[in-house]
């Protein structure tokens, strides 16, 4: 069999050759092929990071995300690992609520409930499904092999078990609760949220900003001053904080006396417009426990009802002076420091507002008012009942919902929570036993983040979720929690009814208390980020496949955004202790934001959201992957499209490398099974041994970076080897090598050298460029060696041999290339051409480095100076040169290692060399523009525009006829009259004019 290199496609067409690579894998079966044979390898779990499908298009930040995901994946099988890579979707939660209530115009909660919940959810439950197919097509669109077929969806029954029974070890371990918190509230979505949640989006607001009296008990005309800026707090208003360590100030105004901080005095004074004249000063201690009356008591019965509990309590920790009066009033039931101050010296927790944001009965005057709405109003009261010493307005920047907008409350509820702040420590210490990448994400980020650990508030008052597994008895309270659907259905009151998990279906089923009584559900619902943070192990179903479990877990790696120090990787962590006591990854990989190119993020309302597709339509898939991939990872990558049409620059350069090796390696019918380069290391010359130095140094130092997950230096250095050490130098060294007919030791240690190089590199690329690798096995490597995969993605990872690596053929050669260039830029000062030869070339240094360059690759540098002998001189012997450069002889050029001379007396051979050289390289550019074939013959003449040009190209025809092969050359001063179909062009060259025509021999002899 005579297996050879193939040829590649001339243009790299990267639409063309993307859509055949598709093809083929299509009819193939590449993927299941390339999982199958790795299955059998060591195991590796991959844990992806769900998206959530609240819209059809991913952002392109998604799609970068799931590109990286891919490449690690693929260079793990390369490696030879059995990798679980399921995709999930994180499918629940209230954006999709919302996509849904804006489709059919919902203002409130009570318009779901008369729409119907069972039509409710199941309106959820299309929308995600839907986006889910949408996302699905566009990351297999971008190459990304995951088990696309099996995802884990949030909202499959067997999912929302797994939730079940890690919330019931949870309480087992007496972790779960009901229990009050303060928490941010969306009063139009009627929810809580999360804190995650709640610094996502901040708006500029004008609100109030008021100076209140609240009278000291016993005294006339004496008021403990507070300022605030949520008037709508006052009628739940319990006590009022001061700083132990603080002066005060007793000051009378206009026959009133107010108590505030002393170094607050001057600014309530331009505040208020008035003058305070200060009676006495003394410590915050001292006010502990002063009495005082609410201001409001005549309008809100509440306030009267806590008469007792108006006093002033010590605080260090939340009494500043950056702002106010230095006397903080504290409403424990709308702010989380007042809570915990609250707690501290077990203050009443009052809280009159209601889910949608209005106040309730007991706030008097003001129930059934929207709280915000109701500041006007309040301020008013305060005024007319003589409580109000200034009311000003202020902006100021304040959480709203990150889905409606609406600004958000603080307000003290019930909630069903898991207790995880009193497990920081263990926590913090999980963190130091896994590995994050960078080290500083883990190290600094998200143990910071930790460090501000609460108890983990897990209801929703919502519907689209998993919901909340607790059943109460109506009778007598009692709480059970559910941890699968057979427990639920064998306690069930009537069992037959159960067609899905989900609210209103689950809230059907009805338990049987020991008491006698009937157990409901709860009606809340789980917050989304349970369900993504018990990925790990709800995504294999857990605990109903232990054997699965047993086999995968925990996660080996999970790679995500930087956003998800305090999002997934935080659930992640919590759910993974809880239910498997262990943190459930090993190593962590984060990454950047895609912003657009002024920095900001990418909005479709900013009109700035660019779509993968539109990329891949534009230049293709691996051109979007090697721009994302090629960006250090945990940097922000800001997408630009000049930036984009650069490094597709990069491809094209790859590509015609190969095209280079292929065309003529594929003409020789060059066979690397008949010509390994194991049977030709004796004719290795030492810039073949520098190329497999340098491949072999490559292999080390992309593995490295592969194996700590730096996609991008892995890239770099590849993108160094092929455009430096490939494209611009060893190609440019082996030209002529190639140009010999024979089947030369010489040019197969080249066409060896090359292949092996090539090869090796090929198969690094695969994870981050899929598909024009793989079109470059297909067309070029797979035919030519006897054992071949169907796919290059099941060629494994090449492995490194340091009896490659040598460090002097390396540094040689930079100093090699270093007096070849310097060679150039004397020549173009003199403007002699590159073709010209020359004599002599002196190079004078005092670096042994040089020196040993010039022994070591004599040869090369030879034909690439393209001169006839090349010195290396001491510094010493530079005057020699010197002196008759000063007459012109020598043209000088300085390099860092030293200075080089390049002698300039040409004889009438070196001319004629030069010239026929000239019109070389015209005659190949002919060949070219006639699309000949590299190994096809052509008559050629030449008509000279001089008897002296004329002799000087018949001296060397022989060599002109070999170069351009031409069977039949003939040089001449007059125009020759020709039959055939001759192409002909005519040349300025040196300010002459130079006739040339050429004719592909087969075309003559079908002429005659
Ligand atoms: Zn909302
Ligand atoms: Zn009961």
């Amino acid at each position: 069999m005579n297996r050879h290199v193939g040829q590649l496609p001339k243009q790299y067409d990267p639409k063309a050759l993307e859509e055949e690579v598709r093809t083929l894998w299509e009819n193939e079966g590449t993927y299941k092929l390339v999982k199958e044979t790795r299955s059998h390898g060591p195991k590796f779990y991959y844990l992806d990071g769900p998206p959530f499908p609240s819209s059809d298009t991913p952002h392109i930040g998604t799609s970068w995300n799931k590109v990286l995901k891919d490449t690690i994946i693929r260079y793990q099988r390369t490696r030879g690992f059995n990798v679980r890579d399921q995709p999930g979707y994180d499918c629940h939660g209230l954006p999709i609520e919302l996509a849904v209530e804006q489709k059919f115009g919902f203002k409130t909660k009570k318009d779901i409930e008369s729409f119907g919940l069972e039509r409710f959810v199941s309106e959820c439950k299309r929308f995600a499904e839907i986006n889910c197919a949408s996302m699905t097509r566009v990351f297999q669109n971008l190459g990304v092999w995951m088990d696309w077929a099996n995802p884990y969806m949030t909202h499959h029954d067997d999912y929302i078990e797994s939730d079940w029974w890690s919330l019931k070890q949870a309480w087992k371990k007496n972790l779960f609760e009901r229990g009050q918190r303060v928490v941010h509230w969306c009063p139009r979505c009627e929810t809580v949220l999360s804190d995650y949640e709640v610094v996502q989006e901040y708006k500029t607001l004008r609100d109030p900003s008021i100076y209140v009296k609240f009278p000291v008990v016993g005294k006339e005309s004496e008021f403990v001053l507070i300022w605030t800026t949520t008037p709508w707090t006052l009628p739940s208003n319990v006590a009022v904080m001061v700083n132990p360590d603080f002066q005060y100030a007793k000051v009378r105004s206009d026959g009133e006396v107010y108590i505030l901080a002393k170094e607050r005095i001057a600014h309530v004074e331009e505040a208020a417009g008035v003058h305070l004249e200060v009676v006495e000063t003394f410590p915050g201690t001292k006010l502990e426990g002063l009495k005082y009356s609410s201001p409001l008591e005549s309008l809100v019965p509440a306030q009267k009802d806590l008469r007792n509990a108006h006093s002033v309590v010590l605080s260090k920790e939340y009494v500043t002076l950056e702002e106010g009066t230095g006397c903080v009033h504290s409403a424990p039931g709308h702010g989380e420091e007042d809570y915990e101050v609250g707690l501290r010296f077990k203050l009443p927790v009052l809280m009159l507002v209601d889910d949608q944001g209005k106040f309730v009965t007991e706030a008097g005057k003001y129930a059934g008012k929207p709280v915000r709405e109701a500041n006007p109003e309040i301020i008013e009261d305060l005024k007319s009942l003589g409580m109000l010493l200034q009311a000003t307005e202020i902006e100021h920047r304040s959480p709203v919902c990150w889905r409606c907008k609406t600004p958000l409350l603080i307000r003290a509820t019930n909630q069903w929570l898991i207790k995880v702040a009193q497990m920081k420590d263990r926590f913090i210490k999980e963190v130091e036993n896994t590995t994050w990448i960078p080290d500083w994400a883990g190290a600094n980020q998200f143990k910071n983040w930790l460090g501000g650990l609460k108890d983990w508030v897990v209801s929703r008052q919502r519907f689209w979720g998993t919901p909340l597994p607790v059943w109460v008895c109506n009778s007598c309270g009692s709480t059970k929690v559910i941890g699968s659907k057979d427990e639920l259905l064998k306690e069930a009151t009537d069992p037959t009814e159960l067609s899905s998990l989900h609210v209103p279906w689950v809230d059907r089923i009805k338990l049987r208390c020991k008491c006698g009584g009937e157990m409901s559900r709860v009606p809340d619902v789980m917050v989304g980020w349970y369900d993504s943070g018990a990925a790990s192990y709800a995504s294999l179903s857990h605990p109903k496949n232990p054997e699965l479990t047993k086999f995968w877990w925990p996660p080996d790696f999970i790679v995500e955004g930087r956003d998800q120090i305090s999002g997934w990787f935080f659930a992640l962590l919590k759910t993974g202790i809880i239910a498997m006591d262990q943190t459930p990854f090993k190593t962590v990989l984060m990454h950047g934001f895609m912003l657009d190119d002024a920095g900001r993020e990418m909005h479709k309302s900013l009109g700035n959201f660019v779509a993968s597709d539109e990329v891949v339509q534009k230049y293709g898939r691996d051109i979007f992957r090697y721009y994302v991939l090629q960006t250090t990872i945990w940097e922000d990558l800001r997408f630009s499209w000049d930036a984009l049409k650069q490094y597709s620059g990069d491809l094209s350069t790859f590509w015609n490398t190969y095209v280079f090796a292929s065309t003529y390696m594929s003409l020789d019918e060059f066979s690397p099974s008949k010509w390994p380069l194991r049977k030709l290391t004796g004719a290795l010359r030492p810039e073949d041994r520098w190329l497999l130095s340098r491949t072999h140094r490559t292999i080390k130092e992309v593995t490295e970076a592969m194996e700590g997950y730096r996609v991008h230096e892995a890239l770099r250095k590849l993108k160094n080897f092929l455009v430096e050490d490939l494209s611009h130098t060893y190609v440019r060294f082996i030209r002529r090598r190639t140009w010999v007919e024979k089947e030369t030791r010489d040019k197969l240690a080249a066409y060896a050298t090359l292949y092996y190089a090539l090869k090796q590199a090929l198969i690094m690329l695969t994870p981050t460029l899929p598909f024009v690798t793989e079109a470059l096995y297909q067309h070029m490597f797979k035919e030519a060696e006897l054992k071949h995969p169907a796919t290059v993605h099941l060629l494994g990872w090449p492995s490194w041999d340091k009896k490659w690596l040598d460090d002097s053929l390396e540094s040689e050669m930079e100093a090699a290339k270093s007096v070849l260039s310097t060679v150039a830029l004397a020549r173009m000062e003199k403007s002699l051409k590159q073709r010209q030869p020359v004599r002599n070339v002196a190079v004078v240094t005092d670096s042994e480095t040089t020196r040993n360059a010039l022994k070591r690759y004599k040869a090369l540098m030879l034909e690439q100076a393209n001169t006839r002998t090349l010195i290396g001189a001491a510094p010493s012997s530079s005057s020699k040169y010197e002196m008759q450069a000063g007459e012109g002889r020598y043209a000088k050029a300085e390099f860092p290692a030293g200075a080089l001379y390049v002698d300039l007396k040409l004889s009438r051979d070196d001319l004629a060399e030069g010239l026929a050289r000239d019109v070389v390289r015209r005659m190949q550019q002919m060949r070219k523009e006639m699309d000949l074939k590299v190994d096809s013959y052509v008559h050629a003449y030449i008509v000279a525009p001089s008897t002296k040009a004329a002799g000087m190209l018949r001296s060397k025809s022989k060599y002109l006829a070999h170069e351009v092969r031409a069977k039949q050359l003939t040089v001449s001063t007059r125009k020759v009259e020709v039959r055939a179909p001759y192409y002909t062009k005519t040349w300025p060259i040196d300010k002459e004019m130079y006739e040339v025509g050429l004719c592909e021999v087969s075309r003559l002899k079908s002429k005659t």
